[in-house]
């Protein structure tokens, strides 16, 4: 495994709004299976480089591999993302943000198999048995018929996952998805996506959540003003921070 291609690999990615240069020269490898935590202070850039990602933010420069896709952003190059590529790419990358976005005029169930049904393509037999299967793996079988509304925020959070794995994606990422919760329903969202990981679901996280962070990642990642400062395993980047910067940020959030 430690020989096999990376899935996802980003180079030289730089990302502007206007004049401000939020993303600046970042690199990231992350091979199946690695669980990735980002972690840095509020507007460093996190957000924007998740989005950059499954290209919901078009970067102005970098190159993207991932799986079979290969993607150069610099304005003009022939390798720019074609809709349709864009269109596979977002498929097989699930996403799930602070504010779970569920649908609220749809019940649970129909929240889980809308993308199936309408991006796969699935037959409507076929995504509910997906559904109902997925939806008793985060415990909410018993909610299917429920609307959002009346489901906790950490239930809702639980849904909002289901709905992103109900597309089989191959990578996962998280932005801050318990950021937004009571502190009493943070472990249940927490317990969850440890399970994923331990699956063997590759994860790319970004977290306040520092224990968590160090019990499940393969590597902590450090975003400093755009710039990927530290880059390796939670015992170093978390115990060990190479930079000032990093041991001033831990201090402040531990
Ligand atoms: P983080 O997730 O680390 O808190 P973000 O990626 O959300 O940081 O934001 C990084 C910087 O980019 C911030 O200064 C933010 O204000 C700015 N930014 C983010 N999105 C936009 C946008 N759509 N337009 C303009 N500026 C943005
Ligand atoms: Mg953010």
């Amino acid at each position: 495994m430690a020989t096999a291609a990376p899935l996802l690999t980003i180079k030289e990615l730089n990302k502007s709004y206007g004049d401000l240069h939020v993303l600046k020269n970042v690199a990231l490898d992350v091979h199946a299976g690695e669980v990735v935590s980002i972690i840095g202070a509020s507007g460093s850039g996190k957000s924007t480089f998740l989005r950059c990602l499954n290209v919901m933010e078009m970067p102005q420069s970098g190159f993207m591999n991932f799986d079979e896709f290969s993607f150069d952003f610099r304005d003009g190059a022939r390798a720019q993302p074609t809709d349709e590529q864009l269109r596979l790419l977002r498929a097989r990358i699930g996403m799930v943000f602070q504010s779970y976005n569920l649908w609220p005029h749809m019940t649970v169930l129909e929240n889980v198999i809308e993308a199936p049904l309408r991006v796969k393509k699935m037959s409507r037999k076929l995504a509910i048995e997906l559904a109902e299967s997925l939806l008793s793996r985060v415990g909410l079988y018993e909610k299917r018929h429920q609307y959002p509304a009346r489901l906790s925020g950490g239930q809702q959070q639980r849904v909002a996952i289901a709905r992103a794995l109900a597309m089989k994606p191959q990578l996962m990422l998280f932005d801050e998805v318990t950021s937004a919760l009571d502190p009493e329903l943070v472990g249940e969202v927490l317990a969850l996506m440890a399970s994923l990981a331990e699956e063997g679901m590759t994860m790319l996280l970004v977290t306040h959540e520092i224990a968590f962070a160090r019990e499940v990642s393969s590597r902590v990642v450090f975003f400093d003003q755009g710039v990927m400062a530290e880059d390796g395993p939670p015992q170093s980047v978390l115990h060990n921070p190479e930079s000032p910067r990093l041991r001033q940020f831990l201090s402040r959030i531990l």
